[in-house]
């Protein structure tokens, strides 16, 4: 770990202990070179997705990428576009606390597609906000703003 002071890569760990319940660990540091004492915090990297339902899954980068994948088969959407969502969902869940509710992730890969592509937006919408009803789909496309071809 490096020293946020003289950034020295090299810090000792002084002190060790448990924290919320062993779910942190919590190390005091030194810098040997400039002697600057400072403290990390160390936790699992796991985030758990809280469904509709209420029940609970690890939180999986690879499976929201899938949806996102199947979605989008056969449209013309650059790689690194799709790349660009699931690192703006990554953000999110390992920014939040411990847990991230699956809607929320549904309203990110939303709003990515949103700009991206309006059939693979309208696709992944009709499954994330379980449309019933046909007008939902036509607020979706009012919503859009998508000019509607002129007849002559
Ligand atoms: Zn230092």
């Amino acid at each position: 770990m490096r020293c946020p002071l003289c950034t020295t890569n090299d810090t000792r760990v002084v002190d060790s202990r448990q924290a919320e319940e062993g779910r942190t660990i919590r190390r005091r540091r030194a810098c040997p070179s400039c002697g600057h004492r400072f403290t990390t915090f160390e936790r699992a990297a796991v985030v758990v997705v809280i469904k509709r339902d209420g029940r609970c899954q690890p939180f999986d980068a690879s499976k929201v990428r899938l949806g996102v994948d199947i979605t989008l088969a056969d449209r013309p959407v650059p790689q690194d576009a799709v790349d660009d969502i699931i690192a703006t969902v990554e953000r999110a869940a390992y920014t939040s606390q411990d847990s991230i509710h699956a809607d929320e992730i549904g309203a990110i890969v939303l709003d990515g597609l949103r700009d991206l592509d309006e059939v693979g937006y309208l696709r992944f919408a009709s499954v994330y906000k379980e449309f019933q009803k046909a007008s939902d789909f036509e607020r979706e496309v009012a919503a859009l703003d998508i000019e509607e071809p002129v007849n002559d």
